[in-house]
């Protein structure tokens, strides 16, 4: 019983503790604030009816004071308990429905739904937005030298490395196998270049070491577009936009980051594969 409290309270899910150190539990969290707002506002409601009934609740509270006391607790620790138990069901089922299970970033499902909420208030805003796309180079060799296993450890890895890069109010998605995404709401093709730049350098100079104390480098590729792009009309154009760049990015050598239409940035890096 202890155990099944204290669960609920730090929403400890075991299916996900392991496998997504990123997610934290913000609708608990949320409601536990809620509940408790929600609580006071309710004994306050009840000592405004009081006076508006004739009753003196100040003198009835002055009177007995731990009774009042008692109530206000209990009522509080019962709406807490219950906000909080709430919240934790509303984060676990957010992350079956929202997240990828094994870097805890989130899926494509959210991705498209959020690029979709943007798109309206960015066009009403006349903002600019960008998306990136990555995709890690040679990641098979990965797999078939040193197993799934230590390929999953990786992906982790990266995750934990975009999460980082990543601003507030930035999506950061894994769309596919070793695809990941990143949307940023009011930011330039530049700027997004910038961060995809910064991401990619970054993980050139990681090495990850294998449990068998094995080094591991591994490089990403990046194509970059922006809403600014004359041709990107829907989400889905943009993301074909830098889909399209990606696939240059790749095709011109990897281990860089292209950026799609007039505010093209060819970024050139030497490509280094250790894998
Ligand atoms: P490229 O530089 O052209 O992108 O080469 P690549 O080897 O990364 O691309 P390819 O699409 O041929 O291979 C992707 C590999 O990603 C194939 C698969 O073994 C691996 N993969 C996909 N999903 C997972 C996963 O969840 N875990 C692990 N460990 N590997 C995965
Ligand atoms: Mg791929
Ligand atoms: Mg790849």
């Amino acid at each position: 019983m202890i155990t099944f409290i204290s669960n609920l309270i730090t929403g400890d899910y075991t299916v996900f503790s392991e496998d997504t150190p990123l997610v934290n539990h913000p609708n608990r969290n949320k409601r536990i604030v809620q509940f408790f707002l929600f609580g006071v506002a309710i004994d306050l409601l009840l000592l405004i009816a009081e006076l508006a009934a004739g009753i003196s609740p100040l003198e009835d509270i002055t009177r007995h004071p731990w009774l009042y006391g008692y109530i206000f607790l209990v009522t509080m620790v019962a709406f807490l308990f219950y906000g909080a138990m709430i919240g934790a069901r509303e984060d676990q089922l957010e992350k079956l429905a929202l997240r990828d299970p094994l870097t805890g970033l989130f899926n494509s499902r959210y991705l498209w739904t959020r690029m979709d909420e943007q798109w309206g208030t960015g066009k009403r805003d006349k903002s600019e937005s960008s998306l990136v796309l990555f995709d890690l180079d040679f990641f098979k060799r990965v797999n078939d030298k040193h197993g799934h296993p230590v390929g999953d450890e990786l992906l982790k890895h990266v995750g934990q490395i975009l999460q980082h890069a990543a601003r507030q109010g930035d999506t950061v998605a894994r769309i596919g196998g070793e695809e990941f995404v990143f949307f940023l709401p009011n930011t330039s093709a530049k700027d997004a270049t910038t961060i995809a730049e910064r991401v990619r350098n970054t993980i050139s100079l990681t090495t990850m070491t294998t449990h068998r104390h094995q080094p591991i480098k591994i490089t990403i590729s990046a194509g970059v577009a922006s809403t600014k792009d004359y041709t990107a009309t829907t989400p889905h154009t943009l993301y074909s936009l830098a889909d399209k760049a990606l696939y240059r990015a790749k095709e011109q050598g990897r281990n860089r980051v292209i950026t799609s239409g007039r505010s093209k940035q060819e970024v050139y890096k030497p490509m280094e594969i250790r894998a």
